[in-house]
């Protein structure tokens, strides 16, 4: 059953005790007396520790919020100059002076002798990157960091401006992505060339690049005392819950697993397409040669799909979707002026967050909404918790929740997709892409292992190693006949690689968290919703398989484990 929107009550905005109820930050000077004051106060007992942990919370979830708003605003109206030069300003004049102070803060909290009696995990997990952070710091590192950022956005700004001729059209390598999925072969071979030699026209310099970064980056972790970049990257990412050895057991059990229905999946499409061999422009194309699904009439008929599915869920589940709808949290149709994307932004003061997003009506978008839906349900979970800082959360768990999320809602999508082969369509769709993502974690990974165990590479040797992996964990079904050197540079479209090296395995953890999710849920639904939402109420206060553990699943990487959620996938995908 459907609520009112008059029946939904909004969330309270959180009380201010440390800032003005009317605070308005203008400039730097107006928020620095209120860390001034953290900093001076004497801390003599554990409540003093305590309140002064509240003040600092109160004032991360002002600025962070104050950030959200003006990030929101500009994305939703990027032709208004004033929004786009108050969140620079916020950016380049604000955001420089907060993080150090904050980390200064947190190090004279650590290091109190009343620390050690706050007992609760909570404060143990919060603070761990933080004592983590004081152990890695080296002076010598300062300038290199900042050397090495200034660098990473050299990939951006390399990719950003590469353009392919079509049609008498320019296109960005994004917009032509959309003529792979056309039912046309030799529009879609002729276009996937132009993409990749567009590629290849930059390939020396993002080789080179690539060089500079690895190097940098290995000179910081021996700086900081490591032998490698990988044990030091593990450590400043604040890998606390597992190892190395953990990240090579799932790439193990994902070549195991996952190549063989990789390898089905490209059969069928194969058969299906009635093709003597399957290019890798074929890959996008629907296999019965229809046109992409578009079900939904506008960003309000998505709405009121998703939030009655959502209310067939869980009542609680809608309730959110309605909240935000009430709050006016909610931006989802693609307008002029908008910025590309979707996300949803909590805000730690209002406590309802934002879903911004760019319907056009696809399925995909449809997916998009349940996801950051998940998202949004984890912010109204975790925010009551006590600290700002219990709510920012790692991504192996806000992952779950989004993830989770796309899968427990698959029985529900008839609610929202109406047409029955329409329906199976994109459910198929779904999963087969739930699928795809696995063994594309595994490359990607495995290969930046590579890179770091190997330091002294040449970029012919790197080509080398990523054609080794991509065919370890790919589909041997695609011909790439003739194309080994669009093979061997696929890697550089990545761009984790460069900007946010190791950052992309928490994906696949998370994937399959939610599959594990949704197998519970099928088994029992009334208590894995339990078991879910209690999870996602802990925030960040636990370690991630003690999380896990919450929401009724394990944080494992063994073949049998793995094998026990392929196995369920692969039936529902046959199932369907
Ligand atoms: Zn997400």
């Amino acid at each position: 059953m459907i609520k009112n929107l008059n029946e939904i009550e909004v969330p309270a905005k959180t009380k201010r005790n440390f800032l003005p109820e009317f605070f308005l930050m203008k400039t730097w000077q107006d928020i620095a007396p209120y860390f001034n004051k953290i900093e001076n106060t004497t801390i003599d007992s554990k409540e003093k520790l305590v309140e002064v942990l509240t003040q600092l919370s109160e004032l991360e979830a002002f600025l962070e919020e104050d950030l959200a708003w003006k990030y929101i605003k500009m994305n939703i109206d990027t032709t208004n100059e004033e929004l786009s030069k108050s969140f620079n300003y916020f950016i380049g004049e604000i955001q420089p002076k907060i993080e150090p102070v904050i980390n200064t803060i947190r190090k004279k909290l650590v290091e109190n002798p009343f620390f050690e009696q706050l007992t609760d995990d909570a404060y143990q997990i919060l603070f761990r990157s933080v004592k983590q952070g004081i152990k890695l710091f080296r002076e010598e590192n300062i300038a290199l960091q900042a050397e090495l950022h200034q660098k990473e956005q050299e990939y951006g700004a390399t990719v950003a401006s590469l353009t392919i001729h079509y049609q008498d059209k320019e296109h960005t390598l994004a917009q032509a992505a959309v003529f792979l999925k056309s039912t046309n072969r030799d529009e879609r071979e002729t276009v996937y060339r132009l993409i990749q030699q567009k590629r290849l026209s930059v390939k020396d310099k993002l080789d080179e690049l690539l060089n500079q970064l690895i190097k940098l980056r290995n000179t910081i972790a021996i700086n900081a005392g490591f032998t490698s970049y990988t044990d030091y990257k593990f450590a400043e990412m604040g890998r606390f819950d597992y190892t190395v050895k953990d990240c090579f057991n799932f790439h193990k059990s994902i070549e195991t697993l996952l190549v063989p229905i990789i390898n089905e999946i490209d059969l069928e499409r194969k058969s299906q397409l009635k093709y003597t061999s399957l290019r890798p422009w074929d890959l996008d194309v629907d296999i019965e040669g229809r046109a992409p699904l578009k079900p939904f009439e506008s960003g309000t008929d998505l709405l009121e799909k998703t939030t009655q599915m959502f209310y067939a869920i869980d009542t609680y589940f809608g309730d959110c979707l309605l909240k935000m709808q009430k709050m006016g949290h909610l931006d989802l149709e693609s307008k002029k002026g908008k910025a590309p994307g979707g996300f949803n932004y909590p805000l730690y003061e209002s406590g309802a967050p934002f879903i911004y997003m760019n319907s056009v009506g696809t399925v995909r978008d449809f997916v998009t909404l349940i996801h950051e839906g998940g998202h949004a349900i984890h912010s109204f979970l975790s925010h009551p918790l006590a600290l700002t800082g219990f709510k920012n959360l790692t991504p192996e768990i806000a992952e779950v929740a989004s993830m989770s999320m796309e899968l427990i809602s698959l029985d529900f999508w008839h609610l929202a997709i109406e047409k029955e082969t329409d329906l199976k369509r994109a459910k198929k769709e779904h999963l087969e892409q739930v699928l795809e993502t696995l063994p594309w974690v595994a490359t990607v990974d495995a290969f930046q292992h590579w890179l770091y165990a190997n330091p002294n590479h040449h970029a012919k040797e790197r080509a080398d190693s990523w054609l080794e992996l991509y065919n370890r964990f790919n589909s041997s079904i695609v011909d790439w006949e003739g194309l080994t050197s669009y093979k061997s540079n696929i890697w550089q479209k990545q761009l984790h690689i460069y900007e946010v090296p190791f950052y992309y395995i928490e994906y696949g953890f998370a994937q399959l968290a939610a599959i594990a999710v949704w197998k519970n849920y099928k088994e029992n639904p009334t208590q894995t919703l339990q078991q879910f939402k209690y999870a996602l109420s802990l925030g960040y206060t636990k370690s991630i398989p003690e999380i896990y553990r919450a929401a009724g699943i394990g944080f494992n990487f063994s073949e049998d484990y793995i094998q026990s959620l392929t196995d369920f996938v692969k039936k529902e995908l046959n199932a369907i």
